[in-house]
């Protein structure tokens, strides 16, 4: 098939994620190298969000086919209950990143199922049942996570699971509230999550579970303070800290998981995407050793066809020893720095930027009407002139691929990005936002 075909067939016959299926426009992709890829008529894209937060080694890493073609060769599929090399090392490599409470790993095949798994374990482990999520917050779209999840994309599965909680990120920028010091702007937010708690009721609350950095929802970095002042108030009232390093896990912060910032240890930690950069699906529960000894004799009520598939814990080898021998960390944070160097000029520059943040290659662009007021761009939940995805449309027009989320860009690319090549991608960000500023403030 060539690229029209390959897009008029999927429009036929393919439901796509989150779309209105009359308004998808594919593109399809004929090849992929690092962080480009190619459409059928040559014209070259830059994948500036590593497509959905995953791909953080980008397209066509050789070490990661070549381990997915040698599991072939052996094997494509051993059950969970059969020895597979390919599972056992991945799971010792990742108990060996983790800190020394973390135990044993359960495999699953994605983000959505591993939060699942973690509520469950939450649950069985503890004997309680509610669970604490944020609202700004994404864990997954399957019935379980997105109970989890606390934005609008949860709204379909109303009136829900009863037991989840939601709580308010630190969204410091937007809190109306001039902190001091981001201590001051932790303590507040702590104070408000222990009311909650003991309202509540501290003896039924299992868990909670928060993106350990904002993801989708805005780059929401957690202020001083905040992280350690929840792990107390969970060492303070018997609740497992779950900290959901989908995206924000393998090295995409300037860490290798993203708790590392914040000097906390969590009981239980879940991941997917960089795991596995997106060659094959993969992702995983993460317990502490305690949790893992609870499992001993009793029983373990999870499970998934698919856990641990050895083709995908051979892509997982790969790209854990090459997140170790490249150094992807040393790219990140000297990368990273120019991001958020250059992340700086564009907010003073532009008028519609009222913030940027940015850890890592991991940053949001938030745009408003105005500065002052912080007005954003788009009211929340609507966007009933189209004008965030015409900031897509235009950037798309640059061969900048990304996605917005409410009045956000997310800039979020291949950990193998050079200086060079990022500073060339975000001059395209810059004449855009320059047409955001002439023409799509009023
Ligand atoms: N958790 C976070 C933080 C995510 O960003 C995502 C997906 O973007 C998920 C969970 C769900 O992962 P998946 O789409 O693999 O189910």
């Amino acid at each position: 098939m060539k690229g029209e075909e390959i897009k008029s067939t999927l429009m036929e016959y393919n439901l796509q994620s989150w779309s209105k299926q009359k308004s998808i426009n594919p593109i399809s992709v004929e090849k992929a190298e690092g962080i480009y890829f190619w459409d059928y008529d040559g014209n070259r894209y830059s994948d500036m969000s590593s497509q959905l937060v995953n791909m953080n080694l980008g397209f066509g890493n050789p070490a990661i086919s070549q381990a997915i073609k040698n599991q072939v060769d052996q094997y494509c599929f051993v059950g969970p209950s059969y020895g597979a090399e390919s599972r056992a090392i991945l799971a010792k490599k990742i108990i060996g990143l983790m800190p020394d409470n973390m135990g044993k790993v359960f495999f699953t095949n994605a983000g959505a199922e591993s939060n699942e798994n973690a509520v469950k374990i939450a649950r069985m482990f503890t004997g309680k049942h509610k669970i604490f999520s944020r609202y700004r917050s994404y864990h997954g779209s399957s019935f379980g996570a997105g109970n989890l999840t606390g934005e609008p994309r949860r709204y379909t599965l109303e009136p829900g699971v009863p037991g989840f909680v939601k709580f308010f990120d630190p969204y410091v920028y937007r809190e109306g509230i001039e902190f001091d010091s981001e201590e001051l702007a932790s303590s507040y937010y702590l104070k408000k999550l222990e009311e909650q708690i003991q309202y509540e009721g501290p003896d039924s609350v299992a868990a909670i579970v928060m993106e350990t950095i904002t993801g989708s929802n805005g780059i929401l970095i957690p202020p001083k303070g905040y992280m350690p002042g929840v792990r107390a108030l969970c060492d303070k009232y018997g609740i497992l800290m779950i900290c959901d390093e989908v995206m924000t896990g393998w090295c995409r912060t300037g860490k290798m998981f993203a708790f590392e910032h914040f000097e906390v240890k969590p009981d239980i930690v879940t991941f997917a995407k960089g795991v596995t950069c997106g060659y094959v699906p993969l992702g995983g529960v993460v317990v502490s050793k305690e949790i893992a000894a609870y499992f001993d004799d009793n029983l373990l009520s999870c499970g998934l066809t698919y856990s641990g598939h050895p083709l995908s814990c051979a892509a997982g080898v790969a790209c854990v020893n090459y997140y170790e021998e490249a150094d992807i960390l040393t790219n990140v944070n000297k990368v990273g720095q120019v991001l958020g160097e250059v992340l700086e000029e564009l907010k003073q520059h532009h008028k519609s930027v009222g913030d940027v943040r940015y850890i890592g290659l991991f940053s949001a662009v938030e745009l408003v009407k105005d500065k002052e007021t912080k007005e954003p761009l788009v009211p929340y939940g609507k966007d009933p002139k189209g004008i965030m995805g015409k900031i897509t449309g235009l950037l798309k027009e640059r061969k900048f691929m990304t996605y917005t989320h409410e009045n956000m860009v997310l800039v979020a690319p291949p950990l193998i990005i050079t200086e060079e090549q990022l500073r060339e991608e975000l001059k395209k960000l810059d004449e855009v936002l320059t047409i955001v500023d002439q023409e799509l403030l009023t």
